[in-house]
């Protein structure tokens, strides 16, 4: 039998109808286009995958398919592995091309790409992938990159359309089983909703109102919710482009509203791609030191203190609410991020490995790229960035001095007074009574004293830093990932 000539779109971590350079160039094309999504057994079962993520895949999918609908498309979800995917196809179809974007992932995915490649090569077929926003593939070093993302950023968006012409009649061989699919359709209402529609919405309420508050209120934990853009997640799985955000965001700001929080917000979304793109350059250090010298570091071992990390059950009420805070809503802001890295690397002294995975599975918004430099930089063993050790205790006295933010995700000490919030464990045994907490029993003791945990690892940790070995390792570091000093744009 004659096999129907197709094109595939090949969806990743671009899932959103407009702006979108593959589904652009697929309907370009006069030959007809199967647009695909892969659930790969391999890659949803590897550590850095939760349920929480694939959730959000499941519902930016569901959005995009009420938008391909008028045009007969739809993006059809393959539960197989890749080789296995393109394999059936190719026996059924003539494939002629496949169109994607280029994926800065781990390792895994950056081989499965490759075999990909090799599998798309030997049966002559073309494999377009499309720079993902801004990030370069096989660059060398930073020179010349600013000006390229900016360049990148000002361009013009792609305004897709779908046309019925351009669909093919399909049924699916890999279905996701049903109960799985259920799992997949159920979706907390404590997560930020899925879809390039809510994350146009979280943009514009950002720049019509939101952003006020952006920058004074950027490190608190409670504030920052409804003050910070929100906008990671719709990044992370591609509901929007960071050309559509970075356009709007510059939109509002010549209109002169804001104009100060919003260029704030312009710099991290630059920062966004600035870690991709060093990750693209050297993905292995998602399990790799940085900096090499720190696998002579003796970290401590502690499965227990490890797993009240997790749990949120230090007993150190910031660290806790922040991690109950994520288990059910899957956000926290920046610092709070930093904060809960620097306590189980400087004050538990663990190895940031043990610990990575869990917040990777936590962030509805994990974006490898970012995850591994920023984990990395706040366990400070890269050897280049100042290390930040937070005292939580500080933290918390700083910026929830009421602890509303506390209380709200830590219902245990509701009744504690404003005195011994941060720091339950001080209070009288009466006081305990009064407020119906008893510490150690209805909330846990906290398994380190912050403050002598500090005075203990500061001095080491500064004096590795200070090593030849360290030292040795920088210069080739900084070649490889900092940024020139000078601004090229
Ligand atoms: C240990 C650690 C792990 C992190 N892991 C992730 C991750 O997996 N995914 C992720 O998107 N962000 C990560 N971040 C960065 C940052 O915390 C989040 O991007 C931010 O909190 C998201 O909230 P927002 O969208 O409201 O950000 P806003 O402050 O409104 O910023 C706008 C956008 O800029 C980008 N951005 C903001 N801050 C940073 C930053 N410090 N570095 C890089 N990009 C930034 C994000 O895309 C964000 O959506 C991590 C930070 C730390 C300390």
């Amino acid at each position: 039998m004659e096999r129907k000539k197709i094109n595939i779109v090949w969806l990743k971590r671009d899932l959103r109808t407009q702006d979108h350079a593959a589904l652009y160039a697929a309907e370009y094309e006069v030959t007809p286009y199967l647009i695909i999504y892969l659930i790969e057994p391999t890659i949803i079962s590897y550590p850095d995958t939760s349920l929480r993520h694939l959730q959000f895949q499941y519902h930016s999918i569901l959005q995009m398919q009420s938008k391909l609908e008028a045009a007969n498309q739809k993006v059809h979800i393959l539960y197989a592995e890749a080789i296995n995917a393109f394999t059936y196809l190719n026996e059924h179809f003539e494939i002629q091309k496949v169109f994607s974007y280029q994926e800065s992932g781990i390792k895994l995915t950056f081989n499965r790409d490759l075999a990909v490649k090799i599998f798309l090569k030997e049966n002559n077929i073309i494999w377009t992938e499309f720079q993902r926003d801004g990030i370069l593939r096989g660059i060398k070093n930073r020179t010349g990159w600013d000006k390229a993302w900016y360049q990148m950023a000002h361009s013009e968006q792609f305004k897709n359309i779908f046309s019925e012409s351009k669909s093919i009649e399909f049924v699916n061989p890999f279905p996701l089983a049903g109960e799985f699919e259920q799992e997949l359709n159920k979706y907390p209402r404590e997560y930020q909703p899925a879809g390039e529609d809510f994350g146009q919405k979280y943009l514009q309420t950002f720049t019509n109102h939101r952003a006020a508050n952006y920058s004074r209120h950027i490190s608190k934990p409670l504030e920052s919710r409804t003050s910070c853009s929100r906008l990671s997640p719709y990044l992370a799985w591609g509901n929007l482009s960071i050309k559509q955000v970075y356009q709007a965001l510059e939109s509002a700001k010549n209109s002169g509203k804001y104009k100060r929080p919003i260029d704030n917000a312009i710099t991290r979304l630059h920062w966004h791609c600035h870690f991709i793109q060093k990750f693209e350059t050297e993905c292995e250090y998602e399990t790799r030191f940085l900096n090499a010298a720190y696998n002579q570091v003796v970290w401590n071992k502690n499965d227990e203190a490890l797993q009240a990390w997790k749990e949120g059950k230090t007993g150190i009420p910031l660290i806790d609410a922040c991690m109950r805070a994520l288990w059910q809503t899957g956000w926290i802001n920046f610092r709070m991020r930093a904060m809960v890295v620097s306590f189980l690397c400087h004050h538990l002294f663990l190895d940031w490995r043990s610990g990575v995975y869990h917040l990777a599975n936590l962030f509805l918004d994990y974006e490898p790229g970012i995850h591994y430099s920023q984990f990395q930089m706040q366990a400070g063993t890269t050897g280049i960035n100042l290390i930040r050790i937070y005292n939580p205790i500080k933290q918390s006295q700083e910026h929830d001095p009421n602890g509303v933010f506390i209380k709200k995700w830590i219902p245990e000490l509701q009744n504690v007074p404003d005195k011994y919030i941060h720091e339950p464990w001080k209070m009288p045994l009466m006081e305990q009574e009064l407020a119906n907490v008893r510490i150690g029993t209805e909330y846990p003791a906290p398994i380190i004293e912050p403050e002598k945990e500090i005075k203990n690892n500061r001095d080491k940790i500064w004096a590795f830093r200070k090593t030849k070995s360290v030292k040795i390792n920088n210069p080739s570091i900084v070649e490889k990932h900092a940024r020139p000093r000078k601004k090229s744009i």
